[in-house]
Order: structure tokens, then C-alpha cells, then sequence
């Protein structure tokens, strides 16, 4: 077996602390193991972990003058390569850090992009890690650059310095201007497959949840697909679509795409956008949770907020509780409930899915709206095809022999059928309803 990470492993020690006085700050074992977790995936091998209480973060080096002094002490007894925070470091307080320790430091932000960077396959996916690593320097750059002004006074001490600092920010901004537009290029070609999608009237229903909450394998379930599936985090980054393969589910496709995290880092969900506002397309959400993990309810609001911020919370969803057999919970396919849009699954064993199934023909049905619509007589194959897919609640024929025809349809069935010449929405009854 080989590493992802071509860099021998690293000798790493782990910091995590709670603060009592911070909003959403608490003690958690399973935030610590996910942290882990997260260390583990890049690559690092773990000499020491420390975790601790502290009123609040200093603001030069985010952790106590005496916890740091301690950690100096545990770099030179371990002779540790790095030091990770499972926190967000400001450019000056990161500074100050390697600066005391005398090793390298990485905060958590910069932890996951280095995953997200040895995870990257797909061309687009390197493309979209490298533009957020480079947002993300960039801002460090700019800031430590001010930083330095500031503390030495600037003058005497620009020159190399400075020339060095412009030079760096100058590559680095015309290597994100490079890639935005290979991006672009690369989102035409996507919208491009996303309309004649449209056009072909599919229902699009797309995975989302925690990473390693078991999207891929439940995706894999759906399509008869055989995506990677690993117990890491972000195994899937990029996304994929495929045409659901079980039978009782009529032209409905299922994406896969890259799990969330708490706290994802800002320059990752923006790099990241054109992945994800697919996702803005769905027809239908199914939000995977894993029901087996004890910080479950955290996960299950880590992952609304994302889907706010990516606009998208609006969109039905349909809550899977997934890895049912890892828990005490019997006969879980009986809690499932389809018209509440809550199933209980366990996707590695296969049991619950046809309540899924149940749940999404439900709610598709229910994405339905009811109109009326007048169409010519020569488009007797148009009705009858509307009366087999059971579309039509009622038919009416006007004094001058138009067929009106009463139906439950989807948004994008409907749009298709307006298209076809002697096809017209007919307000007329809608009116004399009311
Ligand atoms: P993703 O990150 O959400 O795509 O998660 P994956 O599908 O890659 O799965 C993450 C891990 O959870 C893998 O080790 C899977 O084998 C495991 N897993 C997925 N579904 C189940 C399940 O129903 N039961 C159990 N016990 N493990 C599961
Ligand atoms: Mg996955």
C-alpha cells in the first residue's frame, strides 16, 4: 500500500482547546477523534496530543504563554516536524507560533486543504484545491505583510524584503487569475451538460451530509455504481451523476459530491462553488447522517448551515439515518417513515432501501403542481401519453373543440409539454375556480 501523501510521515503534535466563554465552544471526545482523523489523512503521525481549557484565545499566540512553553518543551522531546490546531490561527498568531516553537504550524483551515490537495484527482478538482490554497496564502501574505510594516517601523527594512513579498503576491495573483479562467471554461462545458439534461426531464436528487456519513456507499446502492469508498474523510471530491439503477424509481438521477465538515474553510466552499451550486439544480436533497455517531446532532446542524450558505436549504429533503446496524436500534426499517421524508437505513447491508425508495417516489410525486392546460386535437398521442404516465386528474372539451386537460405534473415535465406547438397553459378555469 502506498501513502496518498508522497512526503514521509510527519512527526505531528495535536492541539485542541475549550473555551467555556465562546459560543459553540464545548469539550467533545469525538471532535478531538475527528481531528485525528483529519491529522492521520495528511499523513502525519501523531507523537503527543494535548488538550486543554483556557478562558479565551490570547491574541499573539492564541494558547497561553505557559501551555506554549510547555509544547516548545514537547517539539525538542519528541522532535516533532509540526504542530496542528484544530482551530483557525490568525497569519500573526500561526507567525508568533512557529517563530516560539521553532517547528512548523498548521491550523485547521490549512489541515484540510493539504487533504483536500492529496485527495484531488480530477483535473477541475486539482484546479479548484490549488485556487483556494492560493486565496488562502495570499490573505496570509498580505496580512503578514502589514504585519511586519507595522512592528518594524517599514523603513530601513524594505528592499529584499519587500521586493520578495510583491513579487510572491504578484505569482500568486496571476496564477488565481489563470485558474479562475480554466474554471470558467470548465463550468460553460457543465452548464452545457446540465441543459440537455434538463431537456431530457429527469429528476435530479442529490446526496449531501457529513463527510464519511456513507453518501458514496449509499450512492454505489442507488446506481449500482462502484465509486470509492474508504472510512476517510473527503474521498469523493468531485462530483458525479448517474441514472438510478434500482427498479420503481422512473428517471431519477442521483450526484455524489464532496462530503461537508464543520468550520469548512471560506476559500473551499468558494473554490469549490461551481461543484457545489450543482447542487442548486436538485429537485430533491437526501441529507446522510451517520446515526451511529454520538456527535450526530452537531453533524446534522454543521450541514444545514453549509447548505445555507450555499442557498439551497429551501429544497426538500428527505433525512437518511444511515449505519443503523452499528447501533442498539432494532428493527430500524419499521421507524421509517415516507411521507415524514425520515428513513432509517444501513446502506453497507442493504436494508431500508426500499423505504428510501418509497420516500422518494413520495416526494418527487409531491414536487408535482396541478395546472390546466389546452391542447389541440391533432395531439392525440400527447394525451394519451399524459393519460398512461396517470398525469391527468380531469378532461374538458371547449365549445370550439379544444381539449382542456386537468394535470398533476412536475416543473420540468410541464415546461417540456409547453414547448410542443398546440400546447398552451389555460387560466381561463384556474380563474373560475376562484
Ligand atoms: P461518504 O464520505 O459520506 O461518501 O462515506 P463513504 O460512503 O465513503 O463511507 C464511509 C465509511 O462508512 C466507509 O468505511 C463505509 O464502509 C462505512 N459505511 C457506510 N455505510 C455504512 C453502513 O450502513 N453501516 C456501517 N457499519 N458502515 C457504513
Ligand atoms: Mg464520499
Amino acid at each position: 500500500m502506498f501513502e496518498l501523501s508522497e512526503s514521509p510521515l510527519q512527526k505531528a503534535i495535536l492541539v485542541q482547546i475549550y473555551f467555556p466563554e465562546k459560543k459553540g465552544s464545548f469539550f467533545s471526545v469525538n471532535r478531538f477523534l475527528e481531528f485525528k482523523d483529519l491529522a492521520v489523512s495528511s499523513g502525519a503521525k501523531i507523537s503527543y496530543e494535548d488538550q486543554g481549557k483556557q478562558k479565551r484565545p490570547t491574541a499573539g499566540l492564541f494558547i497561553s504563554k505557559g501551555r506554549a512553553q510547555r509544547i516548545k518543551d514537547l517539539v525538542q522531546e519528541f522532535d516533532s516536524d509540526l504542530v496542528i490546531f484544530n482551530h483557525d490561527l490568525s497569519p500573526s498568531q500561526e507567525r508568533n507560533l512557529e517563530s516560539l516553537l521553532q517547528t512548523r504550524v498548521l491550523d485547521r483551515t490549512g489541515l484540510i486543504l493539504d487533504i483536500f490537495a492529496s485527495r484531488a484527482k480530477s483535473h477541475v478538482g486539482k484546479l479548484q484545491v490549488e485556487l483556494a490554497q492560493l486565496s488562502h496564502l495570499s490573505t496570509k501574505l498580505i496580512r503578514g505583510w502589514s504585519h511586519l510594516e507595522r512592528q518594524k517601523g517599514g523603513i530601513g527594512l524594505r528592499g529584499p524584503g519587500e521586493t520578495q513579498l510583491e513579487t510572491d503576491r504578484r505569482l500568486i495573483n496571476q496564477r488565481i487569475k489563470n485558474i479562475k479562467n480554466k474554471l470558467k471554461k470548465s463550468h460553460k462545458q457543465r452548464a452545457i451538460n446540465r441543459y440537455s439534461r434538463n431537456k431530457g426531464n429527469q429528476t435530479l436528487v442529490a446526496l449531501v451530509g457529513y463527510t464519511n456519513a456513507g453518501k458514496t456507499t449509499l450512492f454505489n446502492r442507488l446506481t449500482n455504481n462502484d465509486q470509492y469508498i474508504a472510512n476517510k474523510p473527503f474521498t469523493t471530491l468531485d462530483s458525479i451523476t448517474r441514472r438510478n439503477a434500482i427498479s420503481g424509481l422512473d428517471g431519477i438521477l442521483f450526484s455524489d459530491t464532496v462530503g461537508f465538515i464543520s468550520d469548512l474553510p471560506t476559500h473551499l466552499v468558494e473554490s469549490f462553488k461551481a461543484t457545489l451550486d450543482e447542487l442548486k439544480y436538485a429537485d430533491l436533497l437526501i441529507h446522510v447522517i451517520d446515526i451511529s455517531d454520538p456527535d450526530y446532532h452537531f453533524k446534522i446542524n454543521q450541514v444545514s448551515k453549509v447548505l445555507e450558505k450555499l442557498r439551497i436549504s429551501h429544497i426538500k429533503q428527505i433525512k437518511v439515518h444511515n449505519k443503523c446496524d452499528k447501533t442498539e436500534i432494532k428493527d430500524f426499517k419499521d421507524l421509517s417513515s415516507s411521507t415524514k421524508g425520515e428513513v432509517w437505513i444501513s446502506a453497507q447491508n442493504n436494508i431500508g432501501i426500499e423505504e428510501l425508495k418509497k420516500a422518494i417516489n413520495y416526494y418527487s410525486e409531491k414536487i408535482r403542481k396541478e395546472v390546466w392546460i389546452k391542447i389541440d386535437t391533432s395531439l392525440g398521442n400527447v394525451r394519451s401519453k399524459l393519460y398512461s404516465l396517470g398525469r391527468v386528474i380531469e378532461e374538458r372539451t371547449t365549445d370550439s373543440g379544444l381539449i382542456q386537460l386537468h394535470l398533476e405534473i412536475g416543473e420540468k415535465e410541464l415546461n417540456n409539454l409547453l414547448s410542443i406547438k398546440g400546447i398552451q397553459l389555460d387560466n381561463s378555469i384556474i380563474k373560475e375556480a376562484i
